[in-house]
């Protein structure tokens, strides 16, 4: 707790968008020799933009999530912010009242009470024991914030009024000497933030308080203890007084006492730590800890405010991608104390197992101690199984209320409960945060249950989350042989290899310097996130199943073991031990958070398999969409793992790796040496074999589906190298003097390649490279049919920017394929389809022109961004991050189509083209075709399919039915 103090004090962190554009650009630089490794460059650039994009997009996910209907209220706030803000003021009260007496909110007013609040308030209406208490707004957060810091006017009043409510209902007195209402003062936005904003427990307690309990309960120790909790939350939380000065006296009146556990501490014991407290806060803070329970209950209440924009808070949110929020709402709420002997204790627990979706009522509690004892990790709890030994009414009770929650929401809830001598009482619930194969099995469940129908299961499951599932894994056989170090709980399924980073800024520090970081720590609390963020997978030694780094990490769907007690961390040493065996920071470690296990070295991962309910799934949504959904792949065994995910074919198969091969490249340079053009075509003729052996490859895994494919598009000189010994080698390699190679390259060289000798320009100079590629396809394509193989390709010109282009190209193509059937003699029909990329935003404007000659438009959406924004793909990294941080762009256009702009081209496009084209076939192959929201967008367009990544394939198709549904 101490770090919390030091953390608020820390400036803001990076943004995560930076970070992760930093390592993208850092592994673009990495190939080093000039245009040859520009395409490995753009490679490696490429897969580690996806990787960034999987991580950013699924932020995006969850933002659009939780976001969609929250950006509406903002938006419209923005249109008419006076008129808005004036009636709230008038027509909502400032605080709305939860409890037996009367309660005014209800669990749909999540915006205006957060979730904390407008749950609390639904359970008190169907009947729940919820402690009393009341709410005030989101809306008077922002009132406090936009006046500057100062408490909206008139609020007090109206806490005054509700206290006295509680009053009446509790039967105690706020301030009174024997028989006082405490209170706990708690935030709650409308999105739930675990962790990010601090409560304070036992309010309303002071000196005279602390003598008329020990009187009216006869016990000493327990006022006391509630009240020296109550001057550290406070003093920590309210007023920065660093945790560490409070803990140093506690500490030395143990020392004193001779006592190690907090618990052996006598009264008499606990009045020194009181006084020394006292001495401590009056110290930092300077004046007396208050003895007036309003003054307490509004400096609480401002800190709530001034939570929500504490740096740890606006890095949760951004990381989170969290926005258009007003504020958080701040819940006051009569104390109930799960520490007032054996016969008390507090817990929290899911409905269901948040791990794997199991319909298994699953959580942790511990017997006399407050509710936070459990979240923070410092204890490790007992599954709430045990519970029914050791209070079975109680036991009893709560799986009725779990009952009760989960046919009310008809969804899996996260629930804080309190037992106070025998009595249970309900602090929380909220939806519960689950993995992507929790949310799968859980939606499946719900339907056979009949809670919820098929279509409110695919709503529900986050399409981003559906990429855990894919995830590669550790197996049986590939742990086999590995030594299982320790074992923790299996807090958040996943496979990570990384070497230790101790504290949260090394993890963070040592990713960006391109190493995979395990974050080990005894417990991790809300100013790690940067840090859990960053590692690949996270290890505690201590916590149960709800400590923070077990929800956080399983809220990002990163991999986590927790509790794994064997291990002894001394991060300042940064090393750990398990027994005898020592590991530090430079030691390979695996974790896999599906068993628990913690594991010396590195471990193989394999791939999963569509199976299950994650299939039902699928096949439901399947039976819901229109969008269709095909896949980019180079080779057969891409092809092959798409379709196993489902995919309905090619979008795009790019052509040119084929000539990277060594047994290719060679006679590919002879081809792009030759000075003449039967050079060219006996080299061509030599590449001829190869190629038309990859096509049958790919149409046979593809058999009975579409594969598009892509004539040659990168330039000519990225087949060449560029360093003089290379060049040598090439020479000698087809014969040739090194300087006629050096003359090429420098031929060849253009000032701008991207905007180059690229593309269907290749075909246009080079007609016989075009004749090669498309005589390989119609070979290939009979060779498969008189195997009986349905074959169908289709023939994809890049980079149209023109009709005369299309035009004529089509036509060579045509001739090509009309001359190998002839020469082929093959009877059957040989119908391919040849349409092309529509990449260039002069190829959209002249659509309708280009699709007279066009089979199908497939929207090359990488470089119709580029060339739409002018930013070069490859240099965007260099102020995409400002871009980011300063709001110029909202998002990454090259992970997210920008609907506003490069979006348009693609509508007038489908527009045009289909005006005189009505077969025109419309799709999508850019790597904006595995992004939820540009998918949504592609929906809505009316293009016929999206080709994704085959990881991608089950989120598209998830997606393409959640379109369906509204
Ligand atoms: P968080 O959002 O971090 O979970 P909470 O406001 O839920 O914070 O509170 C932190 C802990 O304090 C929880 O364990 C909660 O159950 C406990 N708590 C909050 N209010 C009360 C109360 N009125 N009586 C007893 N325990 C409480
Ligand atoms: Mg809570
Ligand atoms: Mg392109």
């Amino acid at each position: 707790m101490s770090k919390k103090s030091t953390a608020r004090r820390r400036p803001a962190k990076k943004s995560a968008a930076r970070a992760t554009t930093r390592t993208t650009k850092k592994s673009s630089s990495r190939g080093a020799g000039k245009a040859t490794a520009r395409k490995v460059a753009r490679a490696s650039a490429a897969k580690t933009a996806k990787k960034t994009a999987k991580k950013t997009t699924k932020k995006t996910a969850k933002k659009t999530a939780t976001k969609t209907a929250k950006k509406q209220t903002t938006r419209k706030t923005a249109t008419k912010p006076a008129a808005r803000g004036a009636s709230r003021r008038s027509a909502e009260p400032a605080v709305f009242h939860f409890g037996r007496l009367r309660t005014d909110g209800t669990g749909t007013m999540k915006e205006l009470l957060g979730g904390k609040g407008a749950n609390l308030a639904e359970m008190s209406v169907i009947g729940l024991p919820v402690p009393p208490g009341f709410t005030i707004t989101t809306e008077q957060c922002r009132r406090y914030d936009e006046g500057g810091g100062v408490m909206p006017e008139g609020l007090m009043d109206h806490v005054r009024t509700h206290v006295a409510m509680l009053e009446r209902e509790t039967g105690k007195i706020f301030g009174d000497a024997s028989n006082p209402l405490l209170v706990s003062v708690r935030s709650g936005a409308a999105v739930s933030m675990p962790g990010m904003m601090d409560t304070v427990l036992n309010l309303g307690l002071t000196d005279r308080g602390v003598d008329g309990l020990a009187a009216a309960m006869g016990d000493e120790r327990f006022p006391l203890d509630a009240y020296r909790r109550l001057i550290n939350m406070f003093g920590d939380v309210v007023m920065g007084v660093p945790h560490h000065a409070f803990e140093a006296e506690f500490d030395r009146v143990k020392r004193a006492l001779g006592v190690t556990l907090d618990t052996e501490v006598p009264a008499a014991g606990l009045q020194q730590v009181v006084d020394a407290y006292k001495r401590v806060y009056r110290e930092h803070v300077g004046r007396p800890f208050p003895q007036d329970p309003y003054e307490q209950l509004q400096h609480a209440i401002e800190a709530v405010f001034r939570s929500w924009n504490a740096p740890r808070a606006i890095s949760y949110r951004r990381i989170n991608e969290i926005s258009g929020l007003v504020g958080t709402a701040v819940n006051v709420q009569t104390m109930v104390f799960g520490n007032l002997g054996d016969d008390s204790g507090t817990g929290v627990a899911f409905t269901r197992d948040p791990s794997t979706g199991r319909n298994v009522f699953y959580g942790e509690f511990l017997v006399n101690a407050q509710g936070e004892d459990v979240v923070a990790g410092i204890r490790t709890p007992r599954p709430v199984a045990e519970m029914k030994r050791w209070d079975a009414k109680a036991h009893r009770r709560l799986l009725e209320i779990k009952d009760l929650l989960e046919a009310h929401y008809r969804e899996m809830q996260d629930i804080e409960f309190t037992i106070e001598r025998g009595e249970l009482y309900m602090l929380q619930t909220r939806t519960g945060k689950r993995t992507g194969a929790a949310a799968v099995r859980i939606a499946v469940d719900m339907v056979e249950e009949k809670l919820i129908d098929r279509r409110e299961a695919l709503r529900r499951i986050p399409a981003e989350d559906l990429t855990q599932l894919l995830l590669p894994s550790f197996t049986a056989e590939s742990k086999q042989g590995v030594p299982v170090i320790a074992t923790g709980l299996p807090a958040s399924p996943g496979a990570a290899t990384g070497r230790p980073a101790f504290t949260a800024e090394e993890a963070v520090q040592r990713t960006q310097a391109g190493e995979q970081v395990l974050l080990v720590r005894n417990e991790t609390s809300p100013e790690d996130v940067d840090g859990m963020h960053h590692a690949v997978g996270i290890l505690t030694s201590t916590g149960g199943m709800t400590s923070h780094a077990a929800v956080v990490a399983r809220g990002w769907g990163k991999c986590c073991v927790v509790g794994a007690g064997a291990l002894s961390i001394d991060a300042k040493k940064r090393a750990f031990t398990v027994g005898s065996k020592r590991y530090t920071h430079k030691d390979l470690i695996s974790i896999d958070g599906s068993t628990g296990e913690v594991l010396e070295g590195e471990v193989e991962r394999r791939s999963p398999k569509l199976s299950g309910d994650f299939a039902t799934v699928m096949q439901w949504a399947d039976e819901v969409r229109t969008l269709r959904v095909r896949t980019n792949a180079d080779t057969p065994a891409d092809a092959k793992r798409a379709r196993d995910f489902g995919a309905e074919g090619i979008g795009l198969t790019r052509t040119e790796h084929m000539f990277f091969e060594p047994d290719r490249i060679t006679a590919m340079r002879r081809m792009i040496l030759a000075e003449s053009r039967p050079d060219r075509e006996a080299a061509l003729a030599e590449l001829l074999p190869f190629q038309r052996e990859d096509f049958v490859g790919i149409l046979t895994a593809m058999k009975g589906l579409p594969v598009t494919i892509r004539l040659l598009d990168p330039p000519l000189h990225e087949f060449l190298p560029h360093e003089a010994e290379a060049q040598r080698d090439v020479a000698k390699a087809i014969g040739t003097t090194p300087a006629k190679v050096k003359q090429r390259v420098r031929v060849l060289h253009e000032a701008n390649p991207m905007l180059g000798h690229r593309g269907c320009r290749l075909a246009i100079t080079y007609p016989e490279i075009l004749e090669m590629q498309v005589r390989a396809i119609a070979e290939a394509t009979i060779r498969c049919r008189t195997k009986r193989i349905d074959a169908r390709p289709e023939i994809m010109i890049p980079l149209t920017g023109t009709r005369r282009e299309m035009e004529i190209l089509r036509e060579r193509t045509l001739q090509t394929i009309a001359q190998v059937k002839a020469e082929a003699k093959f009877a059957g029909a040989l119908d391919i389809p040849v349409g092309t990329m529509i990449e260039i935003p002069r190829a959209a404007l002249v659509a309708d022109r280009i699709a007279e000659v066009a089979d199908f438009f497939s929207f090359g959406t990488n470089d119709l961004t580029q060339l739409s924004f002018g930013y070069s793909r490859d240099d965007v990294n260099g102020f995409l991050p400002d871009y980011l941080d300063q709001e110029v762009l909202e998002k990454d256009p090259f992970q997210s189509i920008d609907v506003e702009g490069t979006g348009q081209l693609v509508r007038i496009a489908s527009e045009r083209g289909r005006k005189t084209n009505r077969e025109l076939k419309l799709g999508i192959c850019g790597e904006h075709g595995g992004d939820p929201a540009s998918i949504r967008f592609f929906r809505e367009v009316g293009l016929d399919y999206v080709s994704c990544s085959p990881f991608r394939v089950p989120i598209a198709r998830l997606v393409a039915a959640q379109c369906e549904l509204g």
